[in-house]
């Protein structure tokens, strides 16, 4: 991070300013500007800053780790309740000491709750007493959304096809490292996942898949291509809005443990406003930027200190041209720059960090086409400043 000096006194100056209002999280005037992609500018205060997630703690063999703070919680291993079979009868599974595990031959299991883009988190191990080889081994499996399989499976020291391997997107893509434990030990699955996105029959976002197996990267960003199924290869089509988690009886006594998920935020092909967006999205993210701090900066008004309000409504000139406020900024910028000269040279002087600022500001906002390069009260501060020698270093 680089901060010149005159920037960060400005940002000081509007963080006193505008104290009690939005404040300000970075350095004004400072970053590129917003563009046709990209509604903030780098660095921009006015971003909203990160929601605040408290981490959990990572699980051990002995213990399943605890959730982040934002999980949502599918089995916390007391209880099958938010669990139902393909028919929403109450799920038939057995639950034991802190772990759920298949009732061979009862059927398969799903959230009750229906979910899309998630961070998944899930811990499974296989029965102890290795039987049978293959995909007849310790073989289970998480249907996300019901429609794609991430294999489950007792890989460890099994032979069977690439793409029915543990960590494999079944039928469609192998794990790219098999890193499971031995049977009967915890195995760890955590995962990313973004459902196909199509619009007018037409894909949007093909949908991805992430997946880490033990810490280790087997999926990196797999794009999708349908369920993937036994035998037949699928095709990548859209995907309903949401759909259960669901987790598959192969007949083999499979236990499960610490199941929680996160929900991700919109991606900017389906609205969110992170990422690199259309431009219509974006100018529609920009102007509703721009009447945010329009707004502040009304608040600020004050014809004793009028300043802050004009600082404030020159930030919101990058994001949006709007001829009220431009108008508003060059009326007050003339009055700022007519009162500067007006002041005796002693209260002149006291002034020179604040005027180089708010020159400084002129200059980033032409710079970036929020002003005329012709705009007059820049011309006449730059003016000010040179005749009085502040524009030469010491
Ligand atoms: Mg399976």
């Amino acid at each position: 991070m680089k901060t010149k000096f005159t920037l960060t006194t400005l940002s000081t100056l509007l963080s006193l300013a505008t104290a009690g209002f939005a404040a300000s999280s970075g350095p004004v005037f400072y970053g590129d500007a917003p563009d046709e992609h990209h509604p903030w500018a780098v660095h921009d205060g006015n971003r909203p800053q990160p929601k605040i997630v408290t981490p959990g703690t990572f699980s051990s063999a002995e213990q399943p780790g605890k959730p982040p703070s934002d999980a949502i919680i599918l089995f916390d291993g007391t209880d099958l309740s938010k669990w139902e079979t393909d028919k929403g009868a109450p799920a038939p599974w057995i639950v034991s000491n802190g772990y759920m595990q298949v009732a061979p031959g009862k059927g398969a299991i799903r959230t009750k709750e229906k979910f899309g883009d998630c961070q998944l988190h899930i811990e499974w191990a296989a029965p102890a007493k290795v039987e049978g080889s293959s995909q007849g081994r310790g073989n289970s499996g998480m249907f996300l959304m019901n429609m794609l399989e991430i294999q489950i499976l007792d890989s460890y020291n099994n032979l069977t096809y690439a793409d029915g391997h543990a960590g494999a997107y079944y039928g469609i893509n192998p794990p790219m490292a098999n890193a499971v434990r031995p049977p009967g030990e915890w195995q760890m699955y955590d995962i990313v996942f973004r459902r196909p996105i199509y619009k007018d029959g037409k894909v949007v976002d093909p949908g991805y898949v992430t997946v880490l197996v033990n810490g280790v990267l087997v999926q990196d960003h797999t794009m999708l291509e349908g369920g993937g199924t036994h035998m037949a290869r699928t095709k990548p089509g859209p995907f309903p809005a949401k759909g259960p988690l669901s987790l598959q009886d192969h007949g083999n006594p499979m236990r499960f443990r610490n199941i929680w998920y996160r929900e991700l935020p919109l991606r900017a092909s389906e609205g969110g406003t992170d990422g690199w967006l259309s431009t219509e999205a974006t100018m529609a993210k920009r102007a509703e930027i721009a009447a945010s701090i329009r707004q502040d900066a009304a608040k600020l008004a004050n014809p004793d200190k009028p300043l802050p309000e004009m600082l404030r409504l020159m930030e919101s000139l990058p994001y949006e041209k709007d001829d009220a406020a431009l108008q508003k900024v060059e009326q007050m910028a003339g009055q700022y720059v007519e009162n500067l000269k007006k002041l005796p040279a002693d209260k002149l002087a006291a002034k020179k960090d604040e005027a180089k600022n708010v020159a400084a500001a002129f200059k980033y906002l032409v710079r970036f086409n929020a002003l005329p390069a012709t705009f007059a009260p820049k011309t006449a501060l730059d003016q000010v400043i040179k005749d009085q020698g502040w524009d030469k270093k010491k």
